[in-house]
Order: structure tokens, then sequence, then C-alpha cells
């Protein structure tokens, strides 16, 4: 193994997603050497891999990072290769060294400096920020019997082109953002069933209220204390779609505020899928207890035989081999310290792009990078 002693005050960043690059961005105007690391061999993979029918969930006015305006010709909700394309871009003018094809595989505190492990070396520096993507493994549930299903079977996040699901008889398990994100494109494709596994109703959204786009407000939800939140968005998703228990979408006992501030899951935005709930297009069942002879089965004993099952049922940050040991992360592995604050035992050790907001992961990647950019000069 190769070992590289970078100079002490150097910065390194890992991951070039959009946190990563704004940060790398915020730190390079503010005159502080930064390299970027990078598992992949280009930047935007997450995007590229996700459905080519995606739009951003939020409006284009929160779309945009520090130094370069998103392009406008998607309308309110950015495509996906719109956001791939922008982030290229980002990369190619930022002034700082990306390493592509370098994926980080352990760090440890060596003295004063972070000691990181690389496939085929090691670097040292005295500030290290990961931007490793909250959502980096899918996660699906170990379900009795799953890996004998004999349909397909996929996460969200490898959903692919949703016209395939054309006729197919689907099963989406979990309704949260990307349940609701899967159904609303279901809503508009023919496929001959589809049925809605939830645990608890998700709190869901109108994605436009009387034309006018909700997430434009993003700022005045964030303003608000969440006390306000959850009776406004519960009095909201009754006054638009009425009582959706009657269909089987209970809702969950806490709200939806409190349920994206402190469990990092996301409103269900309505597109079409509630609709196709209430004409009966679309179905709602309970929560799944295993996969048997080629069914599904449901813990009320119903059953169902799918083509296809389709699990939005979240995602890991995957951090917890390499910072394990560091007691940096809560239960569910992520940073306890998720959004550029200081972390005293830590000193050096930062991190962006745990956190959600009511605005969205750009949002926070500017104003993050903007507070760890700030602390780290101040502590030069
Ligand atoms: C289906 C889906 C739709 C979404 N839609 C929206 C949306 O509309 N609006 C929104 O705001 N957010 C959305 N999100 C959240 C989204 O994940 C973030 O907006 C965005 O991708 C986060 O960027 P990031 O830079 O934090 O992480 P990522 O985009 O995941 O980038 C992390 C980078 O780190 C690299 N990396 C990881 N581990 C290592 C390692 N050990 N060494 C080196 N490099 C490493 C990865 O290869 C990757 O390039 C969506 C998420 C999903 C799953």
């Amino acid at each position: 193994m190769t070992k590289y002693h970078s100079p002490a005050t150097s910065v390194i960043v890992i991951g070039a997603g959009l946190s990563g690059l704004t940060t790398a961005r915020e730190l390079a105007q503010r005159g502080i050497p930064v390299t970027v690391l990078e598992a992949r061999d280009r930047v935007a993979d997450p995007w590229r891999a996700r459905h080519p029918q995606l739009r951003l969930n939020i409006h284009r006015h929160f779309a945009s990072l520090p130094g370069r305006p998103m392009p406008d010709k998607d309308g309110t909700f950015l495509r996906r290769d719109t956001v791939v394309d922008y982030l290229e871009g980002y990369a190619t003018d930022l002034d700082v060294p990306v390493r592509f094809g370098v994926k980080v595989t352990g760090i440890e505190r060596a003295g004063s400096v972070w000691r990181l492990a690389t496939e085929d070396r090691t670097l040292e520096c005295s500030h290290v920020i990961f931007a490793t993507g909250r959502d980096r493994i899918p996660h699906i549930p170990g379900w009795k019997g799953r890996d004998g299903f004999k349909g397909e079977l996929v996460h969200a996040a490898d959903l692919g082109d949703v016209a395939r699901l054309d006729g197919k008889r689907v099963l989406v398990i979990g309704a949260g953002n990307s349940g609701g994100d899967v159904l609303n494109h279901l809503a508009q494709h023919d496929p001959a069933e589809v049925l809605i596994s939830v645990r608890h109703g998700p709190a869901i959204v109108p994605t436009r209220v009387f034309g006018f786009p909700l997430h434009r407000a993003a700022n005045l939800f964030a303003a608000l204390p969440v006390a306000m939140l959850d009776p406004a968005f519960r009095l909201m998703q009754w006054l638009f779609f009425g009582n959706l228990a009657r269909y089987g979408l209970t809702s969950h006992p806490d709200g939806g505020g409190t349920r994206l501030l402190r469990d990092g899951i996301a409103f269900a935005m309505d597109d079409g899928f509630v609709a196709a709930v209430k004409d009966g297009r679309f179905k709602v069942a309970g929560t799944v207890a295993e996969f048997r002879h080629g069914e599904v089965v449901f813990e009320n004993g119903q059953t169902f035989c799918a083509d296809t099952v389709i699990c939005a049922t979240g995602y890991h940050t995957g951090l917890e081999s390499l910072l394990g040991h560091l007691a940096v992360l809560d239960d569910h592995g992520v940073p306890l310290h998720p959004a550029g604050e200081t972390d005293p035992a830590n000193n050096g050790l930062w991190f962006t792009g745990y956190r959600p907001v009511f605005q969205g992961y750009f949002h926070a990647a500017a104003e993050t990078a903007g507070r760890i950019a700030d602390a780290i000069q101040t502590q030069r």
C-alpha cells in the first residue's frame, strides 16, 4: 500500500455528489486547498441510476447550487437528466481536483490528523468531510420466503422504465416519498392491477394547490414550528383528499413535519395516485408478512399474486462499516452531526447531506457547505 502524507492543512471531501461538490466550492472560494475523492468514475451516478421519468420533487427555485443557476427548461420540476448535466457542469467548472475511482474504505484518528484508507493508498488530512449520501444503500426488509419469489422484486431505486409495467400485477410496498413517486408514475400508465402495502398511511401533500406548486412555499414551512406544521399538514391533507382512511390509507400518529425533520421520511407528493386509490384502480393492503409459494402474504392473511414487487422501503447511509468505531452515528447509521455542526470530540470530522430540510438537499448542501467552510477557515 502506498502511503501519502498530504500537507497537514489539507482538506478532503469524500463524495462528488451535490453535497460534496458544493462544500469543495465553498472551501476553494475561501482559498482553502481541497481534494474530492469519488468512488465512481464520474459525477452524478446516483442520479443516473434513478428511473428515467424521475423529476425533482422540489421547486426549481430550490434546485440551484451556489455559483451556477439551474437551466430553466423543464418547467417547475426538473428532469433527472437535467440534474445529471447540471452536476457534470458544476464539477467541470470547479477549480478543485476531483479524483474519480477512489473509494474510501477506512478512517482513523492519527494524532492531529485523520488517516483515510482507500483501496490502494493511505491519505492524511486535517479535515475530512463526509458527503457520501444519505440514500446510499437501498434497503429491502428480509421477509421470510423473499428469495424464493419467482416474480420480479426490485427496490424503488432500481425501478427502471415504468412503462414496462403495463399489463402487470404490481405491488408497491411503502408509500412515502419514493413510493408516492412510483405510484404517481403508475397512475399515468396501464398496469393490470396495483396494490399498495402500507404500515401507516403516509403524510400526503398535493403537488400543486390551485395550480400553485406547494413546494415553492418551503421557506415558510421551514420557518414555522413543527407543532404548528403537523396539524396544518393534516388539515391540508383532509381538505384536499378527504378521509383516506376509508380507502385504507390511515394516518401515522406523528405528523409529516415531525417525520421529515426527526426521521428523515419525506412527504408523499400526490400527482395522481390518490385519485387512482379513490376510483379503485389502486387498492390498499396492510403489512407484508411473508412470501409463500410465489405469492405475497399479508399480516391479515390476504394474498396477492404479483408479477412485480417494488419495495419503496427506504435507504441506509452505509456509514457503519466506516465510522462505527468512532461513535459518531445514531442507531440508524445517520451522523449525529449531520449538517456541518462542530463535533468537539472529533475535531476536523464533518458531515454534509445527511439531514433533510423542507427546501430539499440542494438548499441544505449550500447552507452546510458555508457552515463547514467558515468553521475550517476560522481554525486555520
Ligand atoms: C429516488 C430519489 C429521488 C430523490 N429526489 C430528490 C429531489 O427531488 N430533491 C432532493 O432534494 N433530493 C432528492 N433525493 C435525495 C437525493 O439523494 C439528494 O438530493 C442527493 O442525491 C444528495 O446528494 P449527496 O451529494 O448528498 O449524495 P449522493 O448524490 O448520493 O452523492 C454521494 C457520492 O459519494 C460517493 N461515495 C459514497 N461512498 C464513497 C466512498 N466511500 N468513497 C468515495 N466516494 C463515495 C458516491 O459514489 C456518490 O457519488 C432523492 C433521492 C432518491 C433516492
